[in-house]
């Protein structure tokens, strides 16, 4: 974009990332089908053989290139390029499209309406078959390109180390790429398991797929792509841009060379843990540098129960997750079901505000008996552990909910500690921490409820941003009353991800972080790169500004300088 004083004004936007990396290259753009299809008159009845004819060596004459392009490809790029030439060729699609032809339509139209008969039928279906739909756009589009005797649509071939940005790729685009030519990938459509993130992550490309506004890069301005942040930006500052692609670089090989354990460079230890669901990811995270576990969401286990699990059922399932961590920390969060995680086995009434009504530890208050079994349960399955698992209530918002959770807790030989995740809590952190022998922060709802924007919003996430200042304020206070009382504070939310955010909650006096076990690795190679007083003046720094954009400035200028 250009101001008025003709300046580029750089364009963020923000999109889900699926493949890691950042570059900085200008925009290509795969050549539009632009196709005309033609009279829509009724065909002659002696026409209509023909035309039927024609349209079957146009779908096969298109199967057979894709297939040749499978033949010189590899791996997931030759499996993809095959299924499309298979999906040239299948009956159904082919057959819906003959049965139009026999009706009198031109093959043209007939290809357009058969097509558009199951990309609807695929869109109802949802989930992956959704994701499909480019693909048949993809070979409709070949075929009708055949049909008219018209270039096949395709690639761009760039000159220069290039970002193709479309709007959704088709396998046969992305598994075609020039090798080292296309160095990075946007699309405004697709999801995380779509082809193009598929081949994506084959080829090692940074990738950023569901980019809302990508639509209106024009092919040739230079575009930044971060596939850790999921941010694509239409002309920024080169030398910004520049330093950004440098620090990943530096970053991934850092990453894939650190082993554990957390801590700064000058030796002040901060534990990183896993984020599991079961026990099966539990066993999964063993292999990431994981110190243990500091959040197990157990709701996540029971999401497809009708009834509520046993206490034996609940027993061994987490006693599948004490057992991954035999010896090491697993912090257990009783069920936080509602709103956006509801359980059917839990009744509570229908809410105007789901978010705001009878989740996470409220509903114990309603129905008491299922936290209880669920407390006799994590007894039952830590018998065979040898040590004690810490147990923690998501939805704290009162010191009375605490200390009845916590004397719960004790009663049953377990470590009690809350999360804090409600703003009065943070607030009150003092008081919270004289009750409980550790605290959580789970900086999703946290940010949810302080900023009052929902964190399923697509449109608030800039308020849902864990940087904003007012976050980070809650973070300090809650940080802050733990280093008083000398218990540990662990964050837990997405925050604990960000590896440069990372840096600004130990500086606060965070003790450890937990994250999905892949986050583990760049969060622990960044804490390795500094120093614990640098951390505190990137914390006090980041506490100074007034807004995420500066809060993220200043802590790079004193974790990266
Ligand atoms: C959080 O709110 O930050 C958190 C860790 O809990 P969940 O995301 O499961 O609500
Ligand atoms: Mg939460």
């Amino acid at each position: 974009m250009v101001d008025t004083a003709g300046a580029v004004v750089p364009v963020r936007m923000q999109g889900t990332p699926v493949v890691p990396g950042v570059v900085y290259a200008p925009a290509v753009r795969p050549a539009k089908a632009n196709l005309e299809l033609g009279a829509e008159g009724d065909l002659a009845e002696v026409d209509r053989a023909p035309e039927s004819e024609r349209f079957l060596l146009a779908a096969n004459a298109v199967a057979e290139r894709l297939r040749q392009r499978a033949s010189r490809s590899s791996g997931v790029a030759a499996e993809v390029l095959s299924a499309n030439a298979a999906m040239a060729e299948d009956r159904g699609w082919a057959g819906a499209a003959a049965a139009r032809i026999a009706g009198g339509m031109p093959a043209t139209h007939a290809v357009v309406a058969a097509t558009a008969q199951f990309t609807a039928m695929f869109e109802k279906l949802g989930g992956m078959m959704a994701e499909r739909v480019t693909d048949l756009l993809d070979v409709r589009d070949r075929v009708l390109a055949e049909l008219l005797g018209e270039a096949e649509p395709g690639m761009p071939l760039p000159e220069v180390p290039s970002v193709l940005v479309a709007d959704d790729l088709a396998p046969a685009d992305t598994a075609g790429l020039p090798p080292g030519m296309i160095i990075g990938l946007a699309t405004e459509r697709g999801g995380p398991t779509s082809h193009t993130a598929i081949i994506a992550r084959q080829l090692g490309i940074p990738c950023v797929v569901a980019v809302p506004g990508l639509g209106g890069v024009v092919a040739g301005s230079w575009l930044l792509i971060d596939g850790d942040t999921g941010e694509v930006v239409d002309g920024p500052d080169p030398e910004v841009a520049r330093v950004r692609v440098a620090a990943s670089e530096v970053d991934r090989r850092a990453a894939e060379g650190w082993t554990g354990p957390g801590r700064t460079s000058d030796g002040h230890p901060v534990q990183l843990l896993a984020n599991v669901q079961d026990g099966p990811s539990a066993q999964a995270s063993t292999s990431s540098p994981a110190e243990g576990v500091g959040l197990l969401r157990t709701e996540l286990a029971f999401l497809d129960r009708e009834a509520e699990p046993s206490i034996a059922e609940q027993a061994e399932i987490y006693g599948q997750v004490l057992h991954a961590f035999d010896g090491l920390k697993v912090v257990i969060r009783t069920l936080d079901a509602g709103s956006d995680k509801p359980l059917r086995f839990v009744t509570h009434p229908d809410e105007a505000n789901p978010a705001l009504g009878v989740r996470g530890v409220r509903i114990a208050i309603a129905e008491p008996h299922i936290l209880e079994r669920q407390l006799d349960a994590i007894v039952e399955a830590a018998k065979g552990a040898s040590v004690a698992p810490w147990v923690m209530a998501p939805m704290i918002a009162t010191i009375a909910e605490a200390r009845e959770f916590a004397a719960q807790v004790r009663g049953r030989g377990l470590v009690a500690g809350v999360m804090v995740e409600v703003p009065a809590v943070a607030l009150l952190a003092d008081k919270v921490l004289a009750e409980v022998d550790f605290v959580s922060i789970g900086t999703n709802d946290l940010a949810q409820y302080a900023m009052a924007a929902d964190r399923m919003s697509a449109e608030l996430a800039s308020l849902t941003d864990p940087w904003q200042p007012a976050v980070l304020a809650l973070i300090s206070a809650v940080a802050e009353a733990g280093g008083r009382a000398g218990k540990p504070v662990g964050v837990c939310g997405e925050a604990a991800a960000d590896p440069l955010l990372a840096g600004v909650l130990v500086g606060m006096g965070v003790t450890s972080l937990s994250s999905a076990p892949t986050a583990i690795r760049p969060v622990g190679a960044a804490l390795a790169a500094v120093t614990l007083a640098q951390c505190q003046a990137a914390a006090r720094a980041a506490l100074d500004t007034e807004s995420p954009a500066a809060a993220r400035a200043a802590a790079l200028g004193i974790l990266r300088p």
